[in-house]
């Protein structure tokens, strides 16, 4: 017995708090909008899911979910439009990516239905939360984690499917300052670096810390193996642009089982094909990197990732020694890229794709 989309029970709020929420001005994850769904899986089955006020669950420290991470999660937006509709950018992957991540953790999968059901509802409901265009973004957090009371380390049996959401400014840093860790790494071959279960990021934290400490923004990760590969830019995929022959070749990190396949990753791919730029996914020699540096052919670095969408790459520091790219305003291809993401996602240009997502 699955439940379905009747069964989703709502339970408005009796007061927004969004008149006291300066809707373009809000920080990232600072302020969370009204309503949350709420669902739970049980002796073998859903139960029907709820959407009520935003708040505390109440939860035993017991929980699997604490005690082993066992927990997923997902990322996505919803965008206003040029029309003042509200859409949803790629909702589908993020289910898929979601029941991935849940079959890697013993974990039964959220019926597509509740998940993409469950969004449109919640979203639809806390539409007013959404910035307008250009104002920003609404975030959406679907998170799914076991709430077994047990300290024995097993296949968990119970659990619960959350989606919050919260908005947030247009205001995101449209560059950063990297450090090539060697010391630590993100994800390993057998590993859940191509998921997104809660556990992969803790270990990222002290990573980033350094990084931070050093006076830099984040990490960009290598291969597990020899450390002679970059993986990923913190918790963005990571884009190379090399000049080659008269034009510019871009080069992302294949999807080798160590990589996140990102949902921006894979919309940046198909949109710079569609803009006739020559794309390569394989694996990205560090050596390459510094080499193309010395030779002054690595013209631009960039993040991808659904909170920022892009993000340059100003200096890239390895081993002590700090490599800085060219100007942003020389860049052509991230910016480019970037502005036809969003045109996309905003209802600005046409949705060839069919991306979008109308709550
Ligand atoms: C979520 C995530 C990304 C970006 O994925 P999107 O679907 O584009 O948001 C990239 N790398 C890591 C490690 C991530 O966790």
């Amino acid at each position: 017995m699955n439940a379905d989309l009747s069964e989703i029970r709502i339970e408005p709020v009796p007061a927004s708090r969004l008149p006291e929420v300066d809707l373009g001005n809000v920080p990232f994850s600072s302020v969370f909008s009204d309503h949350m769904l709420v669902a739970e899986y049980r002796d073998g089955a859903w139960c029907p899911a709820v959407i009520r006020a935003y708040g505390p669950l109440a939860l035993s420290p017991s929980i699997s979910a604490l005690q082993y991470a066992v927990s997923v999660f997902e990322g996505l937006k919803a965008h206003r439009l040029t029309t003042g509709e509200v859409a949803l950018f790629r909702p589908w992957e993020n289910a898929r990516r979601l029941n991935r991540s849940a079959l890697r953790l013993a974990m039964p999968e959220v019926p597509e239905s509740l998940f993409l059901d469950g969004l449109r509802r919640l979203v639809r409901l806390d539409q007013a939360w959404v910035p307008a265009l250009g104002a920003g973004a609404l975030y959406v957090r679907p998170c799914y984690f076991s709430v077994d009371e047990s300290v024995r380390p097993k296949p968990a049996e119970r659990f619960l499917f959350v989606i919050f959401t919260f908005p947030f400014g247009a205001y995101f840093p449209a560059s950063v300052d990297v450090l090539v860790t060697e010391r630590y790494v993100r994800a390993f071959p057998g590993g859940t670096g191509d998921l997104k279960p809660a556990g992969n990021y803790a270990p990222a934290l002290l990573a980033d810390k350094e990084a931070r400490d050093a006076g830099l923004g984040t990490v960009l990760w290598l291969d597990a193996r020899e450390r002679r590969y970059v993986e990923e830019c913190g918790v963005m995929n990571v884009f190379f642009v090399f000049a080659h022959a008269g034009g510019a070749r871009v080069v992302t990190p294949e999807l080798s089982g160590t990589i996140l396949p990102g949902v921006t990753r894979d919309s940046v791919l198909t949109l710079l094909r569609e803009m006739g730029v020559a794309v390569e996914e394989r694996r990205v020699p560090m050596d390459e990197v510094l080499a193309a540096h010395r030779q002054g052919t690595l013209l631009e670095c960039f993040g991808t990732g659904t909170a920022a969408t892009l993000t340059h790459v100003r200096r890239i520091r390895y081993r002590d020694a700090d490599h800085e790219l060219p100007p942003l305003e020389t860049r052509a291809i991230g910016p480019a890229v970037r502005e036809r993401l969003i045109a996309i996602a905003t209802g600005r240009s046409p949705d060839g794709y069919g991306w979008l997502d109308r709550v």
